[in-house]
């Protein structure tokens, strides 16, 4: 409902500072997923004042919006100059890492017109999003398993998976889950032995890995980008690592011909001949000169410092952890990224030491068992944690100590019934709200944390965490699809 009296604008703002207050703090170094902070004091309003210059402009049509197509051609160059690519090499900037991952799915099935049921093989680790581009445009995800330790894709299973049907494979640098940079060199092989294209999922690892690997002198990690032979597209985030604000990531192709397919037009209808390289149409100039400011701003310098540190604080913190007793790092993380799991049977609950840290303002995030990875605790580490590795090993001591003092999570049994009943195939509305009665989260009963809001999430997430843990995959994704829809109430 639109209201009927005006709110002057400082009223406005100013509830919009309320509203905001009770969010996860996004600079700090604090939350550990969701946000990226460099800790450069002047990159908010840097990019603020650049999106604001243009957020008004219209991406739909780059020639009455010259500017917008001269600043996504620059991020594009940068982004080749930095990854790999070849004088053949084009790009695309998107609305996010989802957005480019779908077109890579996308413009594959469409260079392959002649596959009557297209596949895409994937490593299990694989980002969702490849999960969404089968579901959106009809390409069958085959999904091999990876190694049970390392948690690297298997070339060898990889190659027995391809096969005529397959338009596409694809490897993450590094995963998002474990942070662990696939075998891309092989895999690019696999995929060009057998006609296939090759997508890297260098989302969140893009705009990181390269100054790491200019400052080893082993290379490690392995070199993963769009110069490895049979390599075909990459993605890579600009709202992760390269600090811009949220709603730009960049797809990069080999060469104008493998980009083609995501690119959309009609002229079937009375209106202006839509053309679109993305899948929004009109775009907002915001982002886009949001991100051209903040990479010109902090330039190649800036970032390699930058990812030096983020790289120098994952080192601290994962040592740090490791030697806390009962916890172990999972894999041998290559990038920002770390995933730590109980060690053995330590006798206490991973999903209370999340509790723990938020309760001390430390925000991590929960991952579920997945095949060979256990439960864990997923860290995105940014230069803003660098120098203080200690505040957080010191919150996590304290978490884990909170935490065996509370011992083991104890389950509602009546809760843990009606979970193990569930069918995620024939889940009906009432059956669904039973179980949000039985959690504690009963919207009729329960008191929002806003006056119309349906619902309060508890202070603590340990039980419901473990619930959801022990469901299936496709219970989980049910129970919380059907959750997400309450909270989307007006
Ligand atoms: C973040 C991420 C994505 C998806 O990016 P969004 O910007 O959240 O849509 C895809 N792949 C990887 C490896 C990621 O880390």
């Amino acid at each position: 409902m639109i209201p009927g009296a005006t709110l002057g604008v400082e009223e406005v703002l100013a509830e919009l500072t309320r509203l905001r207050s009770g969010d996860a703090p996004t600079h700090g170094g604090r939350t550990l997923a969701y946000v990226y902070d460099s800790g450069l004091a002047e990159l908010d309003e840097l990019a603020a004042r650049a999106h604001a210059a243009a957020v008004s402009a219209n991406g739909l049509d780059p020639t009455a919006f010259p500017s917008l197509l001269r600043m996504e051609n620059d991020l594009v160059a940068a982004a080749i100059g930095l990854l790999g690519g070849g004088p053949d090499a084009v790009g695309t900037a998107t609305s996010g890492g989802t957005e480019s991952c779908l077109l890579a799915v996308l413009a594959a099935r469409e260079g392959r017109r002649d596959v009557a049921d297209p596949s895409v093989v994937v490593p299990s680790t694989v980002h969702a999003a490849f999960r969404k581009a089968g579901h959106l445009f009809g390409v069958r995800v085959v999904d091999v398993p990876v190694d049970p330790v390392t948690f690297r894709a298997d070339p060898v299973a990889t190659a027995a998976a391809v096969d005529d049907t397959t338009v596409l494979v694809v490897g993450s640098a590094p995963s998002y889950a474990h942070g662990v940079v696939d075998p891309i060199a092989e895999l690019a092989a696999v995929a060009g032995d057998r006609g296939a294209r090759m997508h890297v999922d260098a989302c969140i690892g893009g705009w990181v890995l390269p100054y790491l690997r200019r400052g080893d002198a082993d290379g490690r990690p392995p070199v993963f980008d769009l110069s490895v032979p049979g390599v075909t597209s990459l993605s890579v985030d600009l709202h992760k690592y390269a600090y811009c604000a949220k709603g730009v990531s960049v797809l990069l192709h080999a060469g104008p011909e493998q980009r083609r397919g995501h690119y959309f037009a009609s002229a079937d209808w009375p209106g202006y001949t839509m053309l679109n390289p993305t899948l929004q149409s009109t775009r907002s100039g915001g982002p886009i000169a949001a991100a051209w400011a903040v990479v010109r701003h902090v330039g190649d310098d800036g970032y390699a410092q930058l990812a030096l540190s983020a790289r120098a604080a994952t080192e601290r913190i994962r040592d740090g952890l490791a030697a806390i007793d009962g916890l172990r790092v999972l894999g041998d993380p290559d990038a920002t990224l770390l995933a730590v799991a109980l060690d053995g049977e330590p006798g206490f609950d991973l999903f209370t030491v999340a509790d723990e840290l938020a309760a001390r303002g430390w925000h991590v995030q929960p991952q579920f068992p997945h095949r060979s990875s256990p439960a864990n605790l997923h860290l995105t580490v940014t230069a803003s944690n660098r120098g203080h590795e200690d505040a957080l090993l010191t919150a996590v001591q304290e978490a884990v100590g909170a935490a065996r003092a509370a011992g083991p999570v104890t389950i509602d049994a009546d809760l843990a019934a009606l979970i193990g009943a569930l069918d995620p195939d024939t889940l009906t509305e009432q059956q669904f709200a039973g179980v949000l009665a039985a959690a504690g989260l009963d919207p009729a009963t329960g008191d929002g944390a806003e006056p119309g809001h349906p619902l309060r999430l508890p202070e603590r997430m340990a039980e419901i965490n473990t619930m959801l843990a022990a469901a299936s995959p496709r219970l989980r994704e049910r129970l919380l699809a059907e959750f997400l829809g309450l909270l989307y109430r007006p």
